[in-house]
C-alpha cells in the first residue's frame, strides 16, 4: 500500500515536471501568501518557467502539448477495467478540474481535497472474507485526508472506517468513500460478495506420536490440520480410556492412571480425519520427605517436595531480601518481587496453563512442575520481570553482581541449563545463607554443580 503512494506521488511529481504545474498554480491575482506552497515546489512565479506556467490562467499547460491530461481529477492509477466505475462519474463538485481542462478555470490548490482515486472501483469477497481499495486523495497538498466509508447495505458488505470491506451476504452493494474535509467529494465501489468456498480438512499431524506423563501431570500435543488453509479447523478430542487419561477439547492430556491408552483427535470438518498418540501414564514420584543435602534444603527436578510441604514464605530469607532491596534502592536501582512463595497447587495452575498453551516439552524447560519449584519452599523470589532482557537492565546487572552479599544465589545462569534443569531466569534468586552464596558467587558454580547432583525429572 505504501508503495503505492510513493508511486502516485512520483507520477505526480513527474506530471508536475512535464509541465502540468501550471493547473496546480494559483492566478498570480490571487492573494500571493496561499500561492507560497505551489510557489515552492513549481518554481517561483518571478523566476522565468521554461514550460511558461507563470500566471496565464487560460494557457496553463505546457505550449505544445495542449493535450497533455491534467492531473487533480484524472486518476493516476487507472481505473478498474471491469468498467464499473466510469471516470466521468468521478466527483467534481467545485468544477474546478475538469478533464477537458481547456476552457475550464485552473485547479484552484485551496488546502482542500477536490478529488479521489482508487486503485479499484469493483471488488469480489467472499462471504467473510475482505478486501480493501487504495485511496488516493488530490490534491496531494491537501490539509485533511480524512477518508468516510460507508455502506449502501450492511445485510451485504460491511466496511470499516479505513476501507475493509468484508462479505457478510451473497449479493451486491455500494461502498463509499467521501472526503472527511469536503464531504460532497466520493468515490464509489461497486461490491460483489459471492458464497464462501469451503476447504475441507485432509491430513491431521501431531509433534509427537506418545505422551508420557506421570498421574496428576499433562501434556498437549501440537496440531497441525493440512491444508493450513482449510474453513473449519476445528478439533474433537477423545480418550479410549479415561481411567487411564482424560484429554480436553483442546487437546490437554492429563494421567489419571497408570496405564497405556490412545487419544485421538478428530477433524471437526471431517470426521474420518484423525490423528492418534499413544498415552504412557506413570506412577507420580513422591517425596515424603525434604531433601537436605550438606544440610543445604535441595529442590530440582530430582529432589521434589511433599504436597504437604506449605511453609510460606521463610522469615530469613524475607529480612535477607528486604535488606537487599534497600540497599539496591540507595544506589538507584529500584528492585521489587513479582513472585515469591508459592504452594503446591499454585505451582499446578501456573505449570498446567504453561503445558496447554506450549505442551509439556517447552513448559519443562521454564516451569517447575508442582512439587519441584523452588518458590514451595518459601527461600526463592522472582525479581521485577520475568524477562531474558531484565538480565541486561541495571536491575538485572546489579542482582547479578550484588546478590550474593544478601545470601542469595542467581539458581539459573545462562548456559547452565543442562545442569540445572531449568533455562536461563536473571530474575530468579534462591536464599542461601552468606558464606554459601558467596563461595557460590566465587566459584561461579551452581548448587547443581557445587554439591555433585543431577536435576532431572524420573518420569
Ligand atoms: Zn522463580
Amino acid at each position: 500500500m505504501r508503495t503505492q503512494r510513493r508511486l502516485a506521488a512520483l507520477l505526480l511529481a513527474l506530471l508536475m515536471l512535464a509541465g502540468c504545474s501550471g493547473r496546480f498554480l494559483t492566478p498570480k491575482t490571487e492573494d500571493p501568501a496561499e500561492s507560497s506552497e505551489t510557489a515552492e515546489t513549481a518554481g517561483t512565479p518571478d523566476s522565468p518557467d521554461p514550460y511558461g506556467s507563470s500566471g496565464s490562467s487560460d494557457s496553463p499547460d505546457t505550449p505544445g502539448t495542449p493535450d497533455t491530461p491534467v492531473v487533480p481529477d484524472t486518476p493516476v492509477v487507472q481505473p478498474d477495467p471491469t468498467g464499473s466505475a466510469d471516470p466521468t462519474d468521478l466527483p467534481d463538485p467545485s468544477g474546478a478540474s475538469d478533464p477537458g481542462g481547456e476552457d475550464q478555470p485552473p485547479f484552484i490548490e485551496d488546502g482542500h481535497v477536490k478529488s479521489i482515486s482508487l486503485d479499484k472501483y469493483a471488488v469480489v469477497v467472499q462471504v467473510g472474507q475482505s478486501d480493501m481499495p487504495w485511496v488516493t486523495m488530490y490534491p496531494e497538498s491537501a490539509e485533511n485526508k480524512g477518508e468516510v466509508w460507508t455502506s449502501n447495505n450492511t445485510e451485504i458488505a460491511s466496511v470499516n472506517s479505513w476501507g475493509k470491506i468484508t462479505g457478510v451476504n451473497v449479493g451486491t452493494c455500494q461502498v463509499t468513500v467521501r472526503s472527511a474535509d469536503s464531504p460532497d467529494v466520493k468515490a464509489v465501489v461497486d461490491v460483489t460478495v459471492t458464497a464462501r468456498e469451503v476447504i475441507h480438512v485432509e491430513q491431521i499431524v501431531l509433534d509427537k506420536e506418545e505422551v508420557n506423563i506421570p498421574v496428576g501431570l499433562c501434556d498437549m500435543p501440537i496440531v497441525t490440520m493440512y491444508p493450513t488453509t482449510a474453513t473449519d479447523k476445528g478439533e474433537i478430542w477423545e480418550s479410549d480410556n479415561t481411567a487411564i487419561a482424560t484429554v480436553n477439547s483442546y487437546g490437554l492430556i492429563t494421567g489419571v492412571g497408570i496405564g497405556v491408552c490412545n487419544v485421538t483427535v478428530k477433524s471437526k470438518d471431517s470426521e474420518t480425519v484423525t490423528a492418534s498418540v499413544t498415552v504412557k501414564v506413570t506412577a507420580r514420584p513422591t517425596f515424603s520427605e525434604v531433601t537436605y543435602i550438606n544440610g543445604i534444603l535441595v529442590v530440582n527436578k530430582t529432589y521434589g517436595l511433599p504436597q504437604s510441604y506449605n511453609p510460606g514464605v521463610d522469615p530469613t530469607a524475607k529480612a535477607a531480601l528486604e535488606t537487599m532491596i534497600a540497599a539496591a534502592e540507595k544506589e538507584g536501582i529500584k528492585l521489587w518481587v513479582e513472585s515469591g512463595f508459592r504452594s503446591y497447587d499454585l505451582q499446578t495452575t501456573i505449570y498446567t496453563s504453561y503445558v496447554s498453551r506450549e505442551g509439556q516439552t517447552a513448559a519443562d524447560r521454564y516451569s517447575a512442575r508442582p512439587g519441584y519449584s523452588e518458590h514451595q519452599t518459601g527461600l526463592a523470589f522472582d525479581m521485577n520481570s520475568f524477562d531474558d532482557a531484565f538480565g541486561e537492565t541495571a536491575e538485572g546487572k546489579w542482582l547479578a553482581e550484588h546478590s550474593w552479599e544478601y545470601g542469595f544465589t542467581m539458581r539459573y545462569p545462562k548456559e547452565k541449563e543442562d545442569i540445572t534443569g531449568f533455562r536461563y531466569e536473571p530474575w530468579h534468586v534462591r536464599y542461601l545463607g552468606y558464606d554459601l552464596a558467596k563461595e557460590l558467587h566465587e566459584s561461579g558454580q551452581v548448587l547443581e554443580e557445587y554439591l555433585g547432583i543431577t536435576s532431572q525429572y524420573a518420569g
